[in-house]
């Protein structure tokens, strides 16, 4: 199955217990608007070469289109329905004001030289402008966008455009250019709630294991948040392949090799694994923070952490999360664990909309208020319907979008 079909199910599952009329659902099964376009860029060579991007418009009851833009070669139409749905739930589980969308643009960016990612980003805000605006759809980085590409998008967008609001079209941008402190580890940081949250109901302390698969925004920052509260990082990986030590890695030094050497394989004093072999270790939580579709039917029945967080979107096939229930595995799924992001996002687009400039402080105390409100409602659905955490995510997040939907 795609990632499209997997998030469909996942709603047909949530469907059968959130008690909503199927009106509701038949409107979930299919984006509001799908947006394509041609991107053409200038490369340094002097040809042009045209690069292909969408924008899923999902669904907009509860605010304005709210969700990442991808830039990767596996991007595909129904991937971005899928992030597309998956935001549209994540908003609405997080109860912030926002509905559901995502973009992505068919390209390995690692091919490009940072002139033409400048261009590409320009060409993306270019050819997507009409559809985009502060209060229409708001996009924010996703795997391999940043906040520069954000911040070269807002500025084109304003250029264009000419809307004083119109830097707060684009959330993920860099602090000097109107980001929100904290929007940085937000993604991290706000799994790390649920995950604390989560352990305190279960009475457990420090000193778990865990390993983790990615190592870009969401995966890293996570490390370091873990190691910093007690707990053993024993493993990492990211698209070079993957590091193990049974003792934990310091998170640190493992930092260091990535930023000197640009990938995590070869790192000293641990012992190389592949990415499959990660998702398999015997460990307490199992943090898959890359891309989708890692547990699958295939490798569910040997996987063998107790608990899964989901920073990455997608990474559990409906098919593995079946086995892991029969298994009592727990899974804290993306649309909850991964939500700190784009709350965070939102509090950079009230920031930019009221021309204010919030603490740290502030930020990270309301994103945890916020987090932990989004587990408790998830957690007591799950407890009361006896069903998966990600059912009962998808639940909550159902009835809310029922009570705005005209
Ligand atoms: P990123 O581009 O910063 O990092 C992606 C990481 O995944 C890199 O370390 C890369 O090497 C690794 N990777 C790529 N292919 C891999 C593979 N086949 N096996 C193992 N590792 C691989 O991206 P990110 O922002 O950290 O996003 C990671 C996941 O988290 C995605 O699913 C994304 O949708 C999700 N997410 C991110 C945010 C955010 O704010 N950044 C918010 C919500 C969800």
């Amino acid at each position: 199955m795609n990632a499209f079909e997997n998030a469909l199910t996942q709603l047909e599952r949530a469907a059968q217990v959130a008690d909503v009329s199927e009106r509701i659902i038949r409107r979930l099964r299919q984006p509001q608007r799908f947006v394509e376009a041609a991107l053409p860029v200038m490369m340094d060579s002097g040809e042009e070469k045209i690069f292909t991007g969408y924008r899923a418009q999902y669904n907009n009851a509860r605010g304005p289109y709210k969700g990442g833009i991808r830039y990767h070669q596996q991007v595909d139409t129904e991937e971005v329905k899928a992030l597309g749905l998956w935001m549209a739930i994540k908003c609405a589980v997080a109860n912030i004001p926002m509905g559901g969308g995502k973009g992505g643009v068919i390209v390995n960016p690692k091919e490009l030289s940072v002139g033409e990612l400048e261009r590409l980003s320009r060409a993306f805000a270019r050819a997507f402008k009409d559809v985009l605006g502060p209060t229409i759809d708001v996009p924010a980085p996703d795997v391999y966008t940043t906040p520069q590409i954000m911040a070269w998008m807002a500025d084109e967008y304003v250029k264009l455009t000419g809307d004083p609001k119109g830097r707060a079209t684009f959330t993920g941008k860099p602090v000097a250019d109107g980001g929100s402190l904290g929007r940085d580890t937000a993604t991290a940081q706000g799994g790390w709630y649920v995950l604390e949250a989560f352990m305190k109901k279960m009475k457990s302390g420090p000193g778990l294991r865990i390993a983790i698969q990615g190592f870009g925004n969401a995966g890293s920052v996570f490390a370091r948040i873990a190691g910093k509260n007690g707990h053993t990082v024993i493993a990492v990986s990211d698209s070079s392949g993957g590091i193990y030590a049974p003792g934990g890695l310091s998170i640190a030094a493992v930092e260091k090799h990535k930023n000197k050497t640009g990938k995590l394989a070869g790192f000293p004093g641990a012992k190389a694994i592949t990415n499959a072999q990660l998702l398999e270790l015997e460990t307490d939580v199992l943090v898959p923070a890359a891309l989708e579709n890692q547990i699958t039917g295939e490798n569910a029945p040997r996987i063998r952490a107790r608990t899964i967080l989901e920073l990455a979107n997608g990474p559990t096939t409906p098919e593995a999360d079946g086995i892991l229930a029969k298994r009592n595995v727990i899974v804290l799924p993306d649309v909850l664990a991964n939500s700190g992001g784009v709350t965070v996002s939102y509090f950079e687009w009230v920031q930019n909309m009221k021309g204010e400039t919030w603490t740290a402080a502030r930020v990270d105390e309301m994103l945890r208020k916020t987090i932990q409100a989004a587990f408790e409602a998830v957690h007591a659905f799950a407890a009361g319907h006896r069903v998966p955490h990600r059912t009962a995510a998808f639940a909550v997040a159902v009835r809310r979008i029922a009570e705005a939907t005209a």
